[in-house]
């Protein structure tokens, strides 16, 4: 049998960290069989459903790598097609018109409530063909005949076997007065139409499940197995929102994540395989397994997502490192495959750098000219003697037969000695000289990877500028 798992985002808002969660789990369960896995835009809440909200999701699925083989399908496109399966439960007698007001169903509910009664609706209309006709002047709305008698079983992937009575649940309104079909009657038509045989989602849900699962009965369909994944909690125990940095996916781009770190982290958060943490995509596709997802809830911790960043970051292919970046150094205006060392920057960088743009923004001065040094850094370390054990340095620097850390370091080394003097009073104005500020790798790595160009270059113009300050 054909896997066939849907990720169906009503556009409200972002794609966000839960529901990227959940389209992850289903593409995986996809996936790993090859199996088919669809996206559907639940759109029907016109009031709230936007265009910005859309591409969010398809920009934040495309970025994180989630392909589907099969959408994006709009619900709002396929309204006559609700309208026919409507019609077509009318026809065999699982639905019915309800003429009741709103007054009326109001005072039943106060009255059900008064006497200790959970509200549901009495099925007046589904009995009484006489109050029927009586109140024929309104739109009637169409309800779903639910079984009256027996229970429904979910027999959930990660929840285990759930039961419900039947006498628990209402006679569903499938179809508004204006004809609009309703959120659980569009759900289930799709997933029929669309082959679905596995519907995972968050258990926010798990209350519409029997009721499309009867509707799903009386159409004469089979039904999908079902997997209802937990939420994912703040860590205040509250659900997750934007109070915890939870926003949207392209957020985490923008702050220098990389998609496999993303997926690798959520996936996590309420699945486990031993106690490895680190996961490639490969290796998700062979580990993973929906009935594996733990029963409770979890808790979002930023600073394991940066750990899981940084390591991925660490074990990357040092082309791909810089690959993944392109992004980031175009947003500064540098255009990174113009630069051959750029590998070796990364390489050297990445080590105190756990996001992309970390790893960016602290090897810009390898990119571009120095417009300005630091000047807490200048107050800090520049003296009047730093302008002359610069020269010692630079004169080093341009007599030296090969470029190479090691041999940078004796000459740096040299001065030192010679000058009897502390190692920082040496290195600092070097590396304020070269990268504007104090913060970077090991000072000869950093000249070694520079080139004696430009190295040079920068220690002279520096000479001039911090013979002035000092
Ligand atoms: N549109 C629903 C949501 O965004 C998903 C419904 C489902 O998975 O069945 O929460």
């Amino acid at each position: 049998m054909e896997i066939v798992t849907r990720f169906p985002p009503s556009p409200t808002g972002y794609l966000h960290i839960g529901g990227a969660r959940t389209a992850l789990y289903s593409w995986l369960h996809a996936r790993q069989s090859d199996g088919r896995f669809v996206l559907r835009i639940e759109d029907t809440d016109r009031e709230r459903s936007t265009d910005e909200s859309i591409q969010a999701i398809l920009d934040g699925m495309d970025w994180l790598g989630l392909d589907y083989d099969d959408g994006p399908h709009y619900q709002t496109r396929r309204l006559s097609r609700y309208q026919e399966v409507i019609q077509q439960l009318l026809d065999s007698g699982d639905a019915y018109h309800c003429f009741c007001s709103k007054e009326r169903l109001d005072e039943m509910r106060e009255g059900q409530r008064a006497k200790g009664l959970k509200p549901k609706y009495d099925g007046r209309c589904r009995h009484d063909a006489k109050a029927l006709e009586g109140g024929q002047e309104s739109d009637p709305v169409v309800r779903f005949k639910n079984p009256e008698t027996g229970a429904v079983v979910i027999k959930d992937l990660i929840k285990g076997s759930i039961s419900v009575a039947n006498e628990e649940l209402d006679d569903l309104v499938i179809a508004r007065p204006d004809g609009m079909p309703t959120y659980n009657l569009c759900v289930v038509v799709d997933d029929m139409d669309m082959g679905i045989t596995h519907v995972i989602r968050g258990d926010d849900h798990i209350n519409n499940t029997p009721r499309q699962m009867n509707i799903l009965s009386a159409l004469g369909v089979d039904l999908p197995a079902y997997a209802h994944v937990p939420m994912i909690l703040g860590e205040d125990g509250k659900r997750l929102s934007k109070r915890h940095g939870a926003v949207g996916v392209m957020q985490y781009r923008d702050d220098g994540y990389l998609p496999d770190a993303l997926l690798n982290y959520l996936v996590r958060l309420g699945w486990s395989h031993g106690d490895q943490e680190l996961f490639s995509r490969e290796e998700l596709l062979k580990y993973f397994r929906i009935e594996d997802v733990n029963r409770s809830a979890s808790t979002f911790n930023p600073e394991k997502l940066l750990w899981v960043n940084h390591e991925h970051m660490k074990a990357m292919e040092p082309a791909t490192l810089v690959d993944a970046a392109v992004w980031h150094y175009d947003q500064q205006g540098i255009n990174i495959a113009e630069h051959s060392n750029a590998g070796d920057v990364v390489t050297l960088i990445r080590e105190r750098a756990s996001t992309l743009k970390e790893l960016v923004d602290q090897s810009l001065f390898f990119f571009r000219e120095i417009e300005t040094y630091d000047e807490a850094a200048i107050k800090k370390h520049i003296r009047e003697a730093s302008s002359g054990l610069l020269k010692q340095v630079q004169q080093g620097l341009e007599a030296l037969s090969d470029w190479a850390a090691e041999d940078i370091h004796h000459i740096v080394q040299g001065v030192v000695d010679k000058n009897d003097v502390g190692f920082g009073k040496v290195a600092q104005p070097i590396r304020i000289a070269v990268t504007g500020s104090t913060q970077s790798p090991s000072i000869d790595q950093t000249l070694a990877l520079m080139g004696r160009e430009q190295a040079v270059q920068r220690i002279a113009a520096a000479i001039t500028v911090f013979s002035e300050v000092s």
